[in-house]
């Protein structure tokens, strides 16, 4: 479907005006194309054992739900008030006083008020209050409560698949109530009756049968990465043999299969072979935990835990010691907020230690893994590398807090460090769209589908209007990010709204930089492109 030009597509956008009927009255939810996502198919649900596996069409008024949906889903929420005291304290805890209700992407960039973070909540915490709370059972709509029918579940599924679960909303709630864990809830209820979307049904089935959400088979993976080497050895002159399944090494890498696959990943992934070699580092992929993300995550928690145990087992059949991971987003939202409680402390690895710079990890000491941005600012603070930044000249570089890595585990410093040390030109966008408030790109949680591609340029839209700042102020053309969702949503964002801005990893910044042992004279950069001053 082709989208308006940028300018009419924001033009329509009138966050002030006040909804003709109330918001309960605002049903059945219209899905206009653009905007949803197609229906998980039956196949990919039934390879991981969801219940109610069969295909459904979403415009259909059929959905093919089970008899007793109905008392399914009040039973799923049941069990989660019971299990998450968190899910309970947010569903009675908000006093509505909309400081959240703009900070949304999506709302920004629709003007639908049930896109308001508040009224997002709203739409399942009403449903709470009719069967869980006196004062909902006693004054039904007028104590802000309603009866789950189908309208009301059609219209939960359309609008927690507009959440990316982001989380910026909950900066600032002065409650602390945190939207995104709402619709984590709410997508694991709707997956009880079989109702996900199919791009995100499908990496997961993948993952669970291969290891990775691409469907990437062991022989594939390593003859990708030999591929890659002999670009490397093309550019440098340096021939690089990855080292693959290595038992007894001591560091498992980890990365999200973007990188293998999905340009501009596959530059990272370069550059992630170029600094190990570099290094020396005794290191392994594993063609088993040949993924990083977990869209698992985006359909329940016992489905990211599934996926996420193929890392801790290879870990222990290899006998490494601790692992780097990779550029990724929700990768580190799921270590960083899950994996202890799911497996406790990880007592058959060893607290990391830079085998380079003798640097302790203390933040790393529980669950053992590194971000590989730690790692490289270590590096370079020990001034372990060598660079030439001239290489990166042609590039006027600003950097994009990925959601997750920023506000998910404060990972604010170490990506525009390493930048900075090397590139000659870097500007950071405006202050309130960076760092823990960042925005989103407006394609995560699974939502980066071409048939949302609407969605996804309104979502992205203030993402994309801070770049286009830095872009007419300094010049800015290269967006850096460390989030394998963001390598790929990011440049069709770019296309649309800032022309001329591409997008990077950091560590494909890092590789072009940095000046290898025996290297012969580099003209071009990763991508095959001549480097500056080396153009015919
Ligand atoms: S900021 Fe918090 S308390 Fe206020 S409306 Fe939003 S969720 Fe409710
Ligand atoms: S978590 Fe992000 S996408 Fe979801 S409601 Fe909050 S700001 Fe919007």
């Amino acid at each position: 479907m082709a989208l308006p030009r940028p300018e009419e597509l924001i033009g329509t956008v009138n966050l002030k005006q006040m909804p003709s009927r109330k918001w309960m009255d605002m049903l059945p939810v219209e899905f206009k194309p653009g905007f949803y996502c197609y229906g998980a198919q039956g196949k990919n649900l039934e390879y991981v054992d969801f219940p109610n596996a069969r295909d459904f069409n979403v415009t259909d008024p059929d959905w093919k739900l089970p008899e007793d949906w109905k008392k399914i889903v009040i039973e799923g929420i049941k069990q989660r008030l019971e299990r998450f005291r968190t899910f309970h304290v947010f569903m009675d805890i908000c006093v509505r006083c909309g400081a959240c209700a703009d900070k949304c992407h999506y709302f920004i960039g629709t003007g639908d008020p049930k896109n308001m973070p508040v009224l997002r909540a709203e739409l399942l915490r009403s449903v709470y209050r009719k069967y869980f709370t006196t004062g909902g059972k006693i004054f039904g709509k007028y104590g802000g409560a309603r009866d789950l029918d189908l309208d009301v579940l059609k219209e939960l599924w359309y609008y927690f698949y507009q959440c990316t679960e982001c989380r910026r909303c909950s900066l600032f709630c002065p409650y602390g109530i945190d939207t995104a864990e709402i619709t984590i809830i709410a997508r694991e209820l709707l997956n009880l009756l079989g109702l996900n979307t199919n791009w995100i049904s499908g990496p997961v089935a993948n993952c669970y049968r291969t290891g990775n959400h691409l469907g990437i088979e062991p022989h594939t993976m390593k003859s990708t990465l030999e591929f890659m080497c002999n670009d490397i050895e093309d550019i440098t002159g340096i021939k690089i043999e990855p080292p693959i399944n290595k038992k007894g090494a001591e560091i498992l890498f980890i990365t999200p299969s973007g990188d293998l696959f999905a340009d501009p990943g596959i530059y990272n992934c370069m550059g992630y072979m170029m600094l190990f070699h570099e290094l020396g580092l005794d290191y392994t992929w594993s063609t088993f935990a040949s993924e990083g993300g977990n869209f698992g995550f985006f359909t329940s928690l016992e489905m990211a835990k599934r996926l996420h145990s193929k890392i801790y087992e290879e870990a222990k059949r290899l006998k490494v010691k601790w692992i780097i991971g990779g550029e990724c987003g929700h990768m580190w939202r799921v270590w960083h907020q899950y994996h202890n409680t799911w497996y406790g402390p990880v007592d058959f690895l060893e607290e990391p230690i830079s085998p380079i710079t003798g640097t302790k990890f203390e933040n790393a000491k529980s669950n053992k893994i590194v971000h590989i941005s730690e790692f490289t600012a270590d590096l370079i603070k020990h001034g372990v590398l060598k660079f030439d930044k001239s290489r990166n000249d042609n590039l006027v570089v600003t950097f994009h807090d990925s959601c997750n890595p920023s506000r998910g585990m404060g990972l604010l410093e170490e990506p525009r460090y390493i930048i900075k040390n090397v590139c000659n030109h870097f500007y950071d966008m405006p202050d309130e769209t960076i760092r823990e408030k960042t925005f989103c790109c407006g394609s995560g949680a699974g939502l980066n589908a071409g048939e949302i591609m609407e969605l996804r340029m309104r979502g992205g839209f203030p993402r994309a209007n801070a770049v286009r700042y830095v872009h007419e102020k300094f010049g800015v053309n290269m967006l850096a990010n460390i989030c394998a969702i963001d390598r790929a949503a990011l440049p069709p964002l770019m296309d649309y709204w800032v022309p001329g801005v591409r997008v990077t990893g950091v560590t494909e910044l890092v590789a072009n930089a940095m000046i290898m042992k025996g290297e012969k004279e580099r003209t071009m950069n990763l991508r095959m492109e001549p480097l500056p001053g080396k153009e015919e």
